[in-house]
């Protein structure tokens, strides 16, 4: 962001100007972090296995904003002149509500849109308070599909998280799109031209790219967070989501706004794409070999991603991909 462009943001919030001052000093590149004081539910950071950092908004462009939270699920909004498009509302209606109170404190301005990038409930079941707000919902047709057909299994396997930071399971209704989409769709807002896109199965079917190309950032559903072991329970295709990863990685687009985990780059994108050939690779082998599922948990420990969100949960996904490999089912979509 430009001096001038910084200090004028700077004059229309003259209480922050010293702390983001500060931000400015500490922070790397050009991606401010915002000072803007919302209550956020904080994450459980036992079930990340370390400490997790606060939740953060982080100003990308003039018009974009990435809402970043580590332990849970990120958010991106575009503010124009003729209202605002969101993409996730996180996992429940009050970190949704936190956020639409956060995005309040930038833009009075209207919601228009919000997108739900995938299937999974930390992205959407925070949609309600959107709805009350008056948003036009829109997802790929399968995301749609899926939404309602495991809505009773997203629960269940939320409820401990939900426990866990004193939110109510019964404030979560299901809300779906009034809008879907096959391959892409082009919503235009404040002159904008934003980009939605379907490159097939990546983490699920129905996992939605956005891309902002006045911004040169695209943000990124579940088949990509930077340094993240990615749930394998869904994936119809480890092939076609490492081929997709690689298309990712060669759009002309500097800034990549994950689902999950912090701002990355096309060769965080690549690394992903690396790290699942492998661990897609090293399971084969060991299916080929005999191994029950059970040994391969003890012996394939992966410890070059120790230090990647979810490690601890490798486990899980061993067992997710010889569910794959074996079978060709998934049985958490039946
Ligand atoms: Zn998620």
């Amino acid at each position: 962001m430009a001096t001038t462009a910084f200090l004028a943001y700077v004059g229309r919030l003259p209480a922050l100007a010293q702390a983001l001052h500060q931000a400015l000093r500490l922070l790397p590149a050009m991606i401010l972090t915002l000072a803007i004081g919302v209550a956020l539910t904080p994450a459980p950071a036992a079930a990340q296995g370390r400490a997790a950092p606060p939740a953060e908004l982080k100003q990308i462009s003039n018009d974009l904003y990435f809402f970043y939270e580590f332990a849970g699920s990120n958010a991106v909004f575009m503010v124009t002149d003729e209202g605002l498009l969101v993409i996730d509302t996180r996992t429940h209606p009050r970190p949704g509500q936190a956020l639409l109170d956060m995005i309040r404190k930038v833009t009075d301005k209207p919601i228009k849109w919000v997108i739900n990038s995938h299937f999974h409930g930390d992205h959407h079941f925070g949609n309600a308070p959107f709805k009350a707000a008056g948003a036009t919902f829109v997802a790929q047709a399968e995301t749609a599909r899926i939404m309602q057909h495991v809505q009773a299994k997203e629960m269940a396997r939320r409820i401990d998280g939900f426990k866990s930071q004193g939110l109510d399971p019964n404030e979560v209704k299901l809300v779906l799109p009034d809008v879907t989409f096959e391959t892409t769709m082009t919503i235009k807002l404040g002159g904008r031209e934003v980009r939605l896109m379907y490159l097939g199965p990546g983490q699920q079917a129905g996992d939605t790219f956005v891309a902002f190309p006045h911004a040169r950032a695209l943000f990124t559903p579940g088949a990509f967070g930077k340094r993240s072991m990615p749930n394998m329970a869904f994936t119809p295709s480890v092939d076609s989501w490492v081929k997709l990863l690689e298309q990712v990685a060669a759009m002309d687009v500097d800034r990549i706004l994950p689902a999950h985990g912090d701002v990355a780059t096309r060769a965080d994108v690549k690394e992903l794409a690396a790290m699942l050939a492998d661990e897609y690779a090293t399971v084969k082998d060991a299916v080929a070999k005999g191994l029950s599922v059970d040994d391969a948990i003890k012996t394939l420990t992966f410890p070059q991603y120790k230090d990647w969100r979810n490690y601890n949960r490798l486990a899980g996904e061993i067992r997710a991909l010889y569910e794959l490999i074996q079978t060709g089912k998934r049985s958490y979509l039946d």
